[in-house]
């Protein structure tokens, strides 16, 4: 009776779908991630911390973990978890920053940039998306999140500068407004190139008046749209 209890008790506190995806999500980090060479301690215990198999519709749940990137509806996708790990990383993301993301899509790199700094804001083109990206984030008690429906072409002018910039849609070129609202120092990460072909991932540097810009690695996004 009693070793019956006790197995009870452990599985309220533990249940057994929990445990599948935290195993499931350090092996995510340790093969995809920490294999392929990302070092940043905050951004691999975020990684390790965020319900990624939360942020992704019922029909590809059971691929949360897997190496790739998974459509959220609207024509859109999550990124490979590599990839959100990759950009965290180059933004050298600290606890006390303030981060802007373009392209809030499922939330889930909004979520893993709000484990490490103090405060994110999140812009999002597709008002479906924004509205259930918001709504999750809350339900997963984010209250570091700040979400948006806009066109974040023209960022989050009443909150700027920004530490960092995280832009996760293939933009033609920089949004200007965007190199403005960075902060002295700040870095921004974005996709640039064209629809669905050629694109690199440009971490872009501000020093004073120079822009430093450098091309980082070959990636395939989904496009940064404009309203019309
Ligand atoms: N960061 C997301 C990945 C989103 S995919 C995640 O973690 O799930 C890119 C998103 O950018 C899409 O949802 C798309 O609708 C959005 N987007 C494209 N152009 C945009 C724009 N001009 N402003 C804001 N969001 C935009």
């Amino acid at each position: 009776m009693k070793t019956i209890i006790i197995i009870l008790l452990i599985l309220v506190h533990y249940p057994p779908d929990q445990d599948k995806y935290q195993k499931e999500r350090e092996r995510m980090v340790r093969t995809q991630i920490e294999y392929r060479g990302i070092k940043n301690q905050h951004t691999l215990d975020a990684m390790k911390k965020v319900p990624r198999h939360k942020f992704v519709p019922d029909n590809v749940v059971d691929h949360s973990y897997t190496d790739r990137p998974l459509p959220i509806g609207y024509g859109q996708t999550i990124s490979q978890p590599y990839i959100v790990a990759y950009m965290t990383e180059a933004i050298n993301p600290k606890p006390n920053q303030k981060v802007l993301e373009i392209g809030t899509g499922s939330g889930y790199q909004a979520a893993v940039l709000a484990e490490i700094v103090s405060k994110v804001y999140t812009i999002e083109i597709i008002k479906e998306l924004f509205g259930t990206a918001d709504k999750r984030l809350k339900q997963l008690g984010y209250k570091n999140i700040f979400c948006k429906a806009a066109d974040g072409y023209y960022g989050w002018e009443e909150h700027a500068p920004f530490d960092a910039i995280v832009v996760t849609a293939a933009a033609e070129h920089i949004p200007p407004p965007l190199i403005a609202q960075l902060k002295d120092g700040g870095k921004m990460i974005i996709p640039v190139g064209s629809a669905f072909l050629n694109q690199t991932l440009i971490l872009i540097e501000k020093e004073g008046r120079e822009i430093k810009t450098t091309s980082l690695l070959p990636v395939r996004f989904v496009p940064f749209t404009r309203e019309k």
